[in-house]
């Protein structure tokens, strides 16, 4: 947690932003070995962040002062990520990272291999994302909570939901093999699409293409969904 993300729910009228639940308590007294008197980086989610002072700490609550945030968070990728849904574990740590690197926007999409039991795993939960979210952007230290959204058929999503997508947007899908590598240094908008772990098959590529995606490629490794991701980002941006 390099900065701590507060809720507007956590303040009062005062200007003081109470903490109660045990995952921020617990990181404060041991990564941060907080005392009453620090002055710590704080955010409020999706407002500004800045320094604040550490006003109380029992065992129950620590009470920051918030009147002082004034700085607004970090800029924002161009990018909205389309990305297949993988297993859950993967999906938490690529929510994270992606998040942690300054996606706003994610589509978690089915595609053919994607097992349909991932659907009903208890990480898609509106909490549980919201988790992983929040630790994206403590460890960024951004205030700006990212959009998930789901598309749970293929077809409809390249039908009635891409097309829009790709409107003043370059299309990219990251796929192995494809023609052209991986481009750099980008500053316009981009939908990037990431396949499953056992990648997009030939047809969904060939639908995507249809509808104006570039295929991109980043060399002759194969890597796994979270790295993949990571690897693009960074190399777009
Ligand atoms: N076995 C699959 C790879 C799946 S890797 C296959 O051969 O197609 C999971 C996803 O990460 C891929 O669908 C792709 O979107 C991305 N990815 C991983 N390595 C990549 C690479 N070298 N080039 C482009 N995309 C890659």
């Amino acid at each position: 947690m390099n900065l701590i993300l507060l809720t507007r729910n956590d303040v009062d009228d005062a200007g003081l932003a109470r903490v109660r639940d045990p995952r921020r308590l617990a990181h404060l007294r041991q990564v941060h070995r907080a005392r009453q008197g620090d002055v710590m980086t704080l955010g409020l989610e999706n407002g500004p962040l800045g320094r604040g002072q550490l006003v109380s700490l029992t065992d129950d609550e620590a009470c920051f002062d918030v009147s002082g945030l004034d700085q607004a968070p970090p800029a924002a990728l161009p990018v909205h990520l389309v990305l297949a849904l993988p297993r859950p574990r993967m999906l938490a740590r690529s929510i994270e990272h992606a998040t942690a690197l300054g996606v706003k926007r994610i589509t978690l999409l089915h595609s053919r291999r994607v097992e349909k039991s991932y659907w009903q795993s208890p990480e898609l939960d509106p909490a549980k994302i919201h988790q992983h979210l929040v630790l994206g952007l403590e460890q960024a230290r951004d205030t700006a909570l990212p959009v998930v959204n789901t598309a749970r058929g293929f077809r409809p999503f390249v039908e009635d939901r891409l097309p829009s997508l790709l409107e003043g947007r370059r299309g990219l899908l990251a796929h192995p093999g494809m023609a052209n590598a991986c481009p750099r240094g980008l500053t316009e908008p981009v939908t990037l699409l990431v396949g499953p772990e056992g990648g997009f098959i030939e047809w969904e590529v060939e639908q995507m293409l249809a509808a104006g995606c570039e295929g991109i490629h980043l060399g002759e490794r194969i890597l796994r969904v979270e790295t993949a991701v990571t690897a693009l980002l960074s190399r777009l941006f």
